[in-house]
């Protein structure tokens, strides 16, 4: 390509000429958007793609990917009809169980499938070696299949990607380096290259692990590690080639196979990872010439899996292998996909993929353009959304942990509430030494250590509740000790790592107004639960609005939403032109939550202000002093019962949860954990938005509508499709169930069966101490959504029966919390 051909203008500008920016570049195209460049700095495909092991599995624990990968496979069916075809081989795919463990793991996810059409069925281990035969049963409990499962050649795919997205009218360079990237306004502008500039109003960073240093152009942060990532081909060993192998993993033994021909490659993950960085400061840097190159072979790290894989398939032992490749490929401190527009408007990422990235790629391309042309992915993204990283993943210290931590232990069975331990303790509220001295066992989320329960209540507890199976392993008696406490009581729960947002400035009424659902600018002191919607009235976020003065609001949301909420709110400022300041306070405040029928006389004991319902009442918020202490208390509750929340500067907080433990004990006040908040809200029929509600819910759907106020004056984003959803009805809606086994209880996306047809999908779950129930939350078409419908749910390959009842299970008239 000569040089003069580069454009000086194309609306959207791709970098990165591997799958994912072929298969972006693509999509945009399809979709109509044709003013595309593709920027490479080297040849197509010479970045992680063309080392791939090309497998491509298609069920993964999150229902949105496995959607997205169920697309791939449609699309690479597709592109093998045209002239350049990937290759792609539809072998069917086994995962075996070697463990009684894995088996259960096997038939959640044989449930989960149900919930999407997707044909994965068990078989035994005999059936397996039959589909495989030079596979030992040895130690197989049984295994799974599903016949969709294939694999391609990943230089193919992204060479017919390529083509497919030409034809459509992309240009792609090849040999041309993005050196940086303008913004003006906060907006990109144009992209700076080694031959030439080319203005723009979209970038997509599809720059696989080189997507890091390439959004540090903008001063984004992507956090990302390259890590080593290794695979062996083998010499021919299969008698008859013609016959196509299914794919097959092996978690327990760490290892997966495909046909290559005559031979097989077979590769796994390590237990002693090792990240590839040309920098330990950045851990991300790679060489400036890194490209169609991969690493030096390393055999000592993969001796385990070259032990592994001869006992799966001992005829591994006698193969001569033809090479072993050692690539490095992204990987992000969660193991999922880093997706979405960035703080700088028009500069999206596609990256990060997880040696996924095969299996997503078409998926992926689709998603990104729908979120670069309509302004939002048309799915639930939550994981793999750029905006859920906090700021702790600037640092490239602790992105390397927590990457190294979920490589090492990809294949491991994660229970669920299972909590990671690398790079902890890192964020920590003013009570945490209090905490620790009183048997606190800590969860981790967004980096802050948060009680789950405190050991010392589980004497209190009934260990005959300990929930069958899975949600049995991290349960303790303790959670239903606190749960009982508060309901007769009080509890205390330390919620600092509540994430707090301040917004205000000469805008402020109009911004908010136009931007929730709810009419949130009512009289300072006002609390307001409310919603943030997309175009589609889907619900972005959720969380309550207080008014502490004229021009100043503050938002609470939950701890993991706080980066994303804010780069929303922000966005929403830009596009509005509004002239607001949105600040986080996050770590400013430490938050308590004094809840429970006796928190109003424990209160009283501390502060002179009147408490009474007249004087203080339910969603309002005043300033008080407790003992000699400042707090802004807010008078809500997540948990359905009389109470405040306690909002402190942070230098006060150790000496506020002294003085209210000291205070509340002798009226039967508990320290009290996350997990019978969860019980405690579930029985509520409270909300979580990423599981109960999220961007495919609207709040009529979700039982929200009455947030929703359709007739304020200016309108708000959503109000349209909203008023259209109204008049038409909806057609399903979020229920509550209650199984007919309370030992049984969902963990969570579980399918929920009507007359033997899967009708839905459990969003939420658990059990609820005081209505001695499990109880689920699953959207229900809406002609079973009344209760006394009676559905079974999918546990493990049990259907326990379960029957829809009239929400809220606690408290219905909600007398207790406005007490
Ligand atoms: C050993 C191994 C085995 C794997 N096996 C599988 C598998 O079986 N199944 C599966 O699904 N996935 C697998 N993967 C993962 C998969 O290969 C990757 O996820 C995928 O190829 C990543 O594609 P990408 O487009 O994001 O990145 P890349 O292919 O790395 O493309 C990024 C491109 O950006 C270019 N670039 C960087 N900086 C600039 C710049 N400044 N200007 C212009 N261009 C730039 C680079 O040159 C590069 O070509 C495997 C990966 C490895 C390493």
């Amino acid at each position: 390509m000569a040089v003069r051909d580069l454009p000086t203008r194309a609306r959207v500008v791709v970098i990165g000429g591997g799958v994912g920016g072929a298969s972006v570049a693509y999509h945009l195209a399809e979709r109509g958007e044709t003013d595309v460049v593709v920027l490479e700095r080297d040849e197509l495909t010479s970045g992680s793609t063309f080392h791939s092991a090309g497998l491509v599995g298609q069920l993964r624990a999150d229902p949105t990917l496995t959607r997205m990968n169920m697309y791939s496979v449609e699309l690479y069916r597709r592109l093998q009809g045209t002239d350049t075809p990937p290759g792609w081989t539809e072998s069917g795919g086994i995962k075996v169980a070697s463990s009684p463990e894995r088996l259960q793991e096997i038939r959640r996810q044989i449930s989960w499938a149900r919930t999407f059409d997707l044909a994965l069925e068990e078989i035994s281990a005999d059936q397996a070696r039959e589909m495989f035969p030079l596979m030992s049963t040895e130690g197989v409990v049984a295994g799974a299949y599903l016949a969709s499962d294939g694999y391609l050649d990943p230089s193919q795919l992204c060479y017919s990607l390529a083509n497919a997205a030409r034809a459509l009218g992309v240009r792609i360079f090849t040999h041309t380096r993005v050196l940086g990237i303008d913004t003006a306004d906060g907006r990109v502008t144009s992209v700076r290259t080694d031959r030439g500039d080319i203005e723009c109003e979209v970038v997509v960073n599809c720059g696989g692990m080189f997507a890091a240093e390439i959004a540090r152009m903008v001063g984004v942060r992507v956090p990302l590690v390259p890590m080593s990532h290794q695979y062996v081909v083998t010499e021919p060993m299969l008698e008859d080639p013609t016959v196509v192998l299914p794919t097959l993993r092996d978690p327990d033994l760490l290892v997966y196979y495909r046909q290559e021909v005559a031979g097989l490659v077979m590769g796994g993950y390590e237990r002693n990872p090792a990240p590839w960085t040309a920098d330990m400061t950045h851990v991300d840097a790679i060489p400036a010439d890194f490209n169609g190159r991969l690493l030096p072979e390393d055999w000592d790290r993969f001796e385990e899996i070259t032990d592994n894989s001869q006992v799966r398939v001992p005829a591994m032992a006698d193969a001569g292998l033809r090479k072993i490749i050692n690539g490095p490929e992204a990987f992000t401190p969660d193991n999922e996909f880093c997706l979405g527009e960035t703080e700088v408007d028009g500069f999206f990422v596609a990256a990060g993929f997880c040696a996924h990235g095969i299996a997503g790629a078409g998926g992926i391309g689709q998603v990104m353009a729908a979120w670069v042309l309509d302004g939002d992915p048309g799915m639930d993204l939550w994981h793999m959304d750029i905006r859920r990283f906090g700021r702790q993943y600037r640092s490239p210290s602790f992105t390397l942990k927590r990457t190294m931590e979920n490589y090492s232990t990809y294949y491991d069975i994660k229970y669920p509430l299972h909590e990671r331990t690398s790079g902890r303790p890192l964020r920590t509220s003013p009570a945490y030494a209090w905490h620790t001295s009183h048997d606190a066992i800590f969860g981790e989320k967004s980096g802050w250590e948060r009680v789950n329960y405190y050991a010392s209540n589980a004497s209190a507890g009934d260990e005959k509740l300990r929930p069958q199976g899975w949600p049995g392993h991290h349960w303790s008696p303790a959670v239903g000790a606190e749960h009982n406490a508060t309901r007769d009581a009080a509890g205390l729960f330390d919620e600092s790592s509540f994430a707090k947002i301040e917004v205000s400035g000469d805008d402020v009424v109009g911004f908010l107004e136009q931007v929730c659902d709810n009419h949130v600018a009512r009289e300072v002191g006002a609390i307001t639960y409310t919603q943030m919607l997309n175009h589609r009235g889907g619900i972005e976020a959720d969380f309550t609005v207080t008014r502490v003065a004229d021009d100043t609001f503050w938002i609470i949301t939950g701890t993991a939403y706080g980066s994303h909420d804010l780069a929303l709110l922000r966005k929403r400022a830009r596009e509005l032109s509004a002239e607001v300041r949105i600040t986080d306070m996050t770590g400013q405040f430490a938050t308590y939550a004094l809840w429970g029928p006796r928190a109003r006389d424990i209160l009283a004991t501390l502060t002179s202000a009147d408490l009474g319902n007249e004087a203080f009442p339910f969603m309002t918020s005043q300033e008080l002093t407790i003992g000699d202490i400042p707090v802004r208390a807010l008078r809500v509750t997540f948990v359905g019962e009389l109470g405040w929340e306690l909002y402190v500067s942070s230098e006060y907080g150790a000496a506020l949860w002294q003085s209210l433990m000291d205070a509340g004990e002798p009226k039967g006040l508990v320290p009290a954990g996350y997990r019978a908040i969860e019980s405690m809200r579930l029985e509520k029929g409270y909300r979580v938005w990423s599981t109960d509600i999220t961007p495919e819910t609207s709040p009529y759907e979700a039982g929200l509508g009455f947030c929703v106020k359709l007739d304020k004056v200016g309108g708000f984003i959503g109000q349209s499709a909203l008023a259209e959803q109204k008049k038409a009805g909806v057609s399903r809606k979020l229920v509550c169930l209650t199984l007919d086994e309370s030992s049984r209880v969902a963990l969570g996306s579980e399918p929920v069966r009507f007359e033997g047809t899967v009708v839905g999908r459990v969003t939420s779950a658990g059990y609820g101490y005081t209505v001695k129930a499990s109880l689920a939350y699953a959207y229900l078409p809406i002609a079973l959504a009344a209760a006394g419908t009676r559905v079974d749910i999918d546990l493990f390959g049990d259907w326990i029966g379960a029957e829809v009842v009239k929400q809220p299970v606690f408290d219905p008239a909600g007398e207790r919390v406005k007490g």
